[in-house]
């Protein structure tokens, strides 16, 4: 199931990472390469494309 509530825009891509600090560039879409550092949630938002990075330990238990 999708959760359309956390995801209003339908085009975020999940993004998972092992790190705290996170670079995107936009891939295909390309922006300027920004770094985001995650949220004591382990989640971040790219500002340009809407990309939704997830820590990966932060889904492990
Ligand atoms: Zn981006």
């Amino acid at each position: 199931m999708v959760d359309t509530q956390n995801n209003p825009r339908g085009e975020a891509l999940d993004v998972f990472v092992e790190s705290n600090r996170v670079s995107c560039d936009g891939g295909t879409s390309g922006h300027p390469k920004v770094y985001y550092d995650l949220n004591e949630d382990g989640e971040a938002w790219c500002f340009y494309c809407s990309r939704h990075f997830i820590r990966q330990s932060a889904k492990a238990d």
